[in-house]
């Protein structure tokens, strides 16, 4: 079982998909482990994306996320980090396909919605960045072996 960082973006907090999205993340069969609104600061912006520091977007990237309330989440699943990748969509919203959340709700690049880990090191980075341990739900659900 792999755990992965989501984070709705401040678009989508303010445009109201966050039942839609997190709705497609139920649907798909994965668990929610933690989450809540939060208003990032400066700081946790740079940590969260250091890996993007000195590109031309950064910047504006660092502005985007800080100018609103994000909802940030911890979810479970088996290969969770590269199937909630391909539920989300490319991150150039001209190549998302429909069907995914970026392909059906985004129209314009940065303001894709969704932020999900690229891999097992930064997720666990960017869990740690957002959450303690505690804030992390353990819990069965009966329905883990229908999927
Ligand atoms: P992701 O993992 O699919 O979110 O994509 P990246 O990690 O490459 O980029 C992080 C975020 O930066 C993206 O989701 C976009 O919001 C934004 N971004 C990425 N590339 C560009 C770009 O070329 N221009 C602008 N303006 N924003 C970008
Ligand atoms: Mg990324």
């Amino acid at each position: 079982m792999q755990r992965t960082f989501l984070m709705i973006k401040p678009d989508g907090v303010q445009r109201g998909l966050i039942g839609k999205i997190i709705g497609r993340l139920e649907d798909k069969g994965f668990k929610m482990v933690a989450g809540k609104l939060v208003q990032v600061s400066d700081e946790q912006a740079k940590r969260h994306y250091a890996e993007h520091e000195g590109k031309d977007f950064y910047d504006n990237l660092v502005k985007f996320i800080t100018s609103g309330p994000v909802f940030a989440m911890v979810w479970e699943g088996d290969n969770i980090i590269q199937l909630s990748r391909i539920l989300m969509g490319k991150t150039e919203v001209t190549e998302a396909l429909p069907g995914t959340i970026r392909g059906d709700y985004a129209s314009h690049t940065p303001h894709n919605l969704i932020h999900g880990s690229d891999s097992p090191e930064s997720s666990a980075r960017e869990i740690a960045n957002f959450f303690e341990a505690h804030e992390l739900v353990d819990y069965d659900r009966s329905i883990t072996p229908w999927m």
